[in-house]
């Protein structure tokens, strides 16, 4: 086992809309080392953003609250700072970075390259508008775009949708920070370029000697560069462990179906993939029972019955799962 960077303890967000209490973060644990790649795997709507936006307590409010938990970053536990405090600002990069979807939006299309690069490292460093405009151009190196120099100039729309990815990476890289969360890193980016930003964060986290949470609804994007998985569905952690084991030997039937519903290396000629049937249960009045069963193909009188099942213990490596049956095998 490594040394510990991140652990967040029974994380709890709420949103209180006029339809009642939306419980996005319900008790999420999980653990990240240092130099380590985690994933956390999920359909939209899971609760997996809020919970990493939690983190650093970026929930509007109102409506979002945390109502509970701890995150303890570097033995700190940096839920304790109040949103708006110094503390949580210097956590806000120098502790953890961000790289969210859509990198149309999340750049500012009236502000060059350069402009947003040297903002954000100067918000983060004390230093000289050259030093980081220097310190911009070698990120920028970092994320392996061609002509830095040049590109610092250009305006988000003048760079395709890879570079503006690599753009987005390169602010994160910029701040230093222990840990990077990817949202979605790949999302709107044809197949080839998702291969090479995975790549490209894969070498960031060994260059840089930092870690990396990658949040994602595609499982099969994940599994080559993580080294532990975690899945959501409606709130809560359903299944985890090491990748090896969870796409090996995966135990609840949405990690089954996650797994069935994305093409494999071995896939032959004809093989079907098999989408998930349904759709993710309201966040607003969710059942006292297992959340996933209106879709599960495996449920039966005792989970009709049952209170919803706590995360438990398998023998395999690591490995926790939230279902009254053991399914071990059946993919
Ligand atoms: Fe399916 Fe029952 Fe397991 Fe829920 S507890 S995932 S309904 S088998």
């Amino acid at each position: 086992m490594g040394e510990k960077l991140l652990e967040v303890k029974n994380l709890k967000t709420s949103f209180f809309t006029v339809a009642g209490e939306v419980k996005a973060v319900d008790g999420v644990s999980f653990y990240v080392d240092k130099q380590e790649i985690i994933a956390i795997v999920g359909e939209s709507g899971c609760g997996k953003s809020v919970t990493q936006m939690s983190m650093v307590k970026l929930i509007q409010s109102p409506p979002g609250k945390i109502l509970g938990g701890e995150v303890w970053l570097d033995g700190k536990n940096i839920l304790e700072y109040d949103a708006k405090s110094p503390q949580m600002q210097a956590v806000r990069g120098a502790g953890i970075s961000f790289i969210f979807q859509e990198p149309m939006t999340a750049l500012n299309p009236v502000y060059t390259v350069g402009n947003q690069l040297t903002e954000v490292i100067r918000k983060h460093k004390k230093c000289s508008r050259k030093e980081a405009w220097e310190l911009g151009v070698q990120a920028l190196r970092d994320v392996a775009i061609p002509e830095p120099e040049r590109r610092m100039e250009n305006y988000p729309f003048e760079l395709s949708g890879g570079m503006r990815q690599r753009i987005l990476i390169a602010i994160a890289v910029a701040c230093n920070s222990k840990l990077i969360v990817a949202d979605e890193p790949t999302t709107a980016l044809d197949v080839t370029i998702q291969a090479q930003v995975m790549e490209l964060l894969q070498g960031i986290v060994e260059e840089k000697k930092t870690s990396l949470i990658i949040v994602t609804h595609n499982l099969g994007l994940v599994t080559r560069h993580t080294k532990r998985i975690y899945v959501m569905y409606a709130g809560k952690i359903i299944e985890s462990g090491t990748t090896e084991e969870l796409i090996t030997r995966p135990r609840h039937p949405y990690t089954i179906g996650l797994l069935n519903s994305v093409p494999k290396l071995e896939e032959k000629k004809g093989d079907q993939l098999v989408p998930i049937e349904g759709a993710p249960p309201s966040l607003v009045h969710l059942p006292d029972t297992c959340t996933f069963l209106p879709r599960c193909p495996y449920a039966c009188d005792k989970c009709r019955s049952s209170p919803y099942p706590a995360l438990r213990k398998t023998e395999g490596e690591e490995h926790y799962v939230a279902c009254h049956l053991d399914l071990e095998g059946r993919t």
